[in-house]
């Protein structure tokens, strides 16, 4: 197979194979990694793929992008993130209840999407550092905006040669998000509350990734830095997986015939869980929409509708705190391919957003958009479809998953659609209990997060997870807060 090179969305060439870009994380321009192409899937290969479970899809999947990578090595990162850490041997499980399917993303180690990728990826690193013959520690700095945070945390401790620092916005993640991050151990790990939102975390993030005193700095003393933010192709790939997985179980239970176009609801903040979508319909899944999923903060809605990308507005604090975010990071590799892969346009648009906080695409531009419907829930939408979709189907959605839901219900009236869709089911009820015990009746706002894992465990009949069943009693191990400016100092300070 020919070989695919990455490059920067900005036009830094230096056609990297993908181990390297996985090490680097982001390119030395600010710009993203991108695959020189897509590859594409025939019809016979989709149809093999669905006698394949998760693990032996990933491998299909991963060997496509990663062409310096053996499938040995694959197979055996593939097999060690998904030993075991699954609540479920499906990793992905598939439900029904009324007129959707749910992909049931969160039954991992930390209840969230973003543990399908980040199970992965430490192995993904170590084998790309062997590959390259480095003997550096690589550091892990992430901005979260609530679980990428806990997920890297769990993915990387205790793994040899890698270090991980998390900055959080303190006041912007909910009460289990942040003490899952808190009682983290780990002789390798930092976690760092900011006085700050999301975007300044993974604004800061990116400027000390690009400062190149520093990086020097650091190498000196024997360490790179990478990220673990979905910035990083490392994480991208994995997430295309599920999508395929999800396609073969409609079809398997004979929901689809083979070929049916299905559509995807994706609860969306960062861009990179829907981009991993978009990737799998240019790799020949058979995708009719893209429904992209935005709460309050509807940057993306708007700019699906009006091709004017403009992040000037009030930053907001919801009930979905995962996907408060007004800078989209995976976008710029959206408007990569959508400019015809013109690195010059991207570049400019960027300078654009970061000098006048918006941008705006051409008509050509604006016309590659149509697999997308661009959608957004207020809380209270939100927490009306909790409600509604409880009590009529006995099914309990996260509020990440009923701003997907909430938003497909609008598709519905805006559309005679009636193509069978999936709802991507981001994150457990279990990690969100006050917002999504409220929901259901307000009697349950006088209760803690803690206190109402109980509740919603007898109210639903579900188990409550084992990751967080003994969280409320764990001790709370990082208390550092810090200001926006002082990020780097406290990277530093623990690199000493
Ligand atoms: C991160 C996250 C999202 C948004 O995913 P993006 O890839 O950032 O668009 C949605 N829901 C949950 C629960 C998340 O953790």
């Amino acid at each position: 197979m020919k070989e695919i090179y990455y490059n920067s969305t900005r036009g830094l060439k230096q056609n990297f194979t993908a181990s390297k870009a996985i090490l680097q994380g982001i390119a030395l321009d600010g710009g993203l990694f991108v695959p020189d192409r897509i590859p594409s899937i025939d019809e016979e290969e989709l149809m093999s793929f669905k006698h394949m479970d998760f693990k032996q899809l990933s491998l299909q999947i991963s060997k496509k992008f990663f062409t310096d990578f053996s499938d040995d090595e694959l197979k055996k990162c593939i097999d060690m993130a998904y030993d075991g850490k699954f609540e479920s041997d499906e990793i992905v499980p598939l439900n029904g209840a009324g007129d959707v399917f749910y992909l049931e993303l969160f039954h991992g180690p930390t209840l969230a999407f973003k543990d399908i990728a980040l199970c992965l990826l430490p192995h993904l690193m170590r084998t790309s550092a062997g590959k390259q013959n480095l003997h550096k520690d690589i550091v892990i700095l992430t901005a979260t905006s609530g679980d990428t945070g806990k997920a890297a945390l769990e993915g990387f401790a205790d793994v040899d040669g890698t270090k991980v620092v998390v900055f959080f916005p303190e006041e912007g993640v909910s009460s289990v998000q942040k003490k899952q991050m808190l009682t983290q151990k780990g002789r390798n790990v930092k976690v760092v509350g900011i006085n700050g939102n999301f975007d300044d975390a993974q604004r800061e993030v990116k400027r000390i990734f690009n400062n190149t005193e520093l990086r020097e700095e650091l190498e000196k003393k024997s360490y790179i830095f990478s990220s673990a933010n979905s910035i990083n192709i490392g994480r991208l790939i994995p997430q295309i997986v599920y999508y395929f997985h999800g396609y073969m179980e409609l079809v398997r239970r004979g929901e689809i015939k083979f070929g049916e176009k299905i559509n995807f609801a994706v609860p969306t903040g960062n861009f990179g869980d829907i981009l991993a979508a978009y990737y799998a319909k240019k790799m020949g899944l058979p995708v009719n929409k893209l429904l992209c999923a935005s709460n309050e903060n509807k940057v993306l809605c708007d700019f699906l509708n009006s091709g004017v990308y403009d992040a000037r507005r009030e930053f907001l604090v919801t009930i979905s705190p995962s996907m408060d975010i007004l800078i989209s990071s995976n976008l710029e590799r959206f408007i990569y391919d959508i400019s015809g892969r013109d690195d010059v346009t991207v570049k400019n648009l960027m300078n654009d957003l970061s000098e006048y906080g918006k941008y705006k695409i051409n008509r050509q531009m604006e016309e590659k958009m149509n697999t997308f419907y661009g959608g957004f829930a207020t809380d209270e939408e939100t927490r009306q479809s909790i409600k509604e979709v409880f009590d009529n189907y006995r099914y309990l959605m996260d509020p990440h998953t009923s701003v997907a839901y909430s938003v497909y219900k609008k598709y519905l009236q805006d559309t005679d659609d009636s193509t069978k869709t999936i709802v991507v089911s981001t994150a457990s009820p279990f990690k969100f209990t006050r917002s999504v015990m409220g929901a259901l009746d307000d009697r349950y706002n006088s209760k803690d997060d803690f206190q109402l894992m109980e509740v919603m465990s007898k109210v639903t009949g579900l188990r409550i997870p084992k990751p967080v069943e003994k969280l409320s009693e764990c001790k709370i191990i990082h208390n550092t807060v810090c200001e926006i400016d002082q990020m780097e100092s406290e990277v530093k300070t623990f690199l000493k």
